[in-house]
């Protein structure tokens, strides 16, 4: 937990969020600016903060982030059609929230990455 994070905020309620999926290891929410007609995030409730830092402790963490994902995209019958998973890492990525979280984006022919 950081005392300033947004979503360390979210995970521990101190922040109200609609969330669209909430355990004891991650929470997904609906982009506030979607980039897509669906745009959720899978956040890790624990603070990592981003891509580098992940370590092999995480494995259980980061499995569940691609199960709820997978769960949630399936409930919006938007599985078999395919959607995109991305996670930013840092300055030239565009990084906002340094909290980990996964970007699943569906619900639209998406372009190439970059
Ligand atoms: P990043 O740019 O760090 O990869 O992604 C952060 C994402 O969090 C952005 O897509 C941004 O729209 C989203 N975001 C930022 N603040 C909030 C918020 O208060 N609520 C929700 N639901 N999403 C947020
Ligand atoms: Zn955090």
């Amino acid at each position: 937990m950081s005392d300033d994070c947004l979503f360390c905020k979210m995970a521990s309620g101190a922040l109200d969020v609609g969330k669209l999926h909430d355990d004891d290891l991650v929470f997904a929410i609906k982009d506030i600016n979607p980039r897509a007609p669906t745009h959720l995030l899978v956040i890790p409730k624990e603070h990592i903060v981003d891509g580098r830092d992940v370590r092999a402790e995480h494995g259980p963490t980061v499995a569940r982030m691609f199960v709820v994902a997978a769960a949630l995209m399936e409930s919006l019958q938007l599985a078999k059609r395919g959607y995109r998973i991305a996670f930013n890492v840092g300055e030239d990525a565009g990084m906002t929230v340094p909290h980990l979280h996964m970007h699943v984006l569906g619900g639209r022919r998406l372009g190439a990455e970059g």
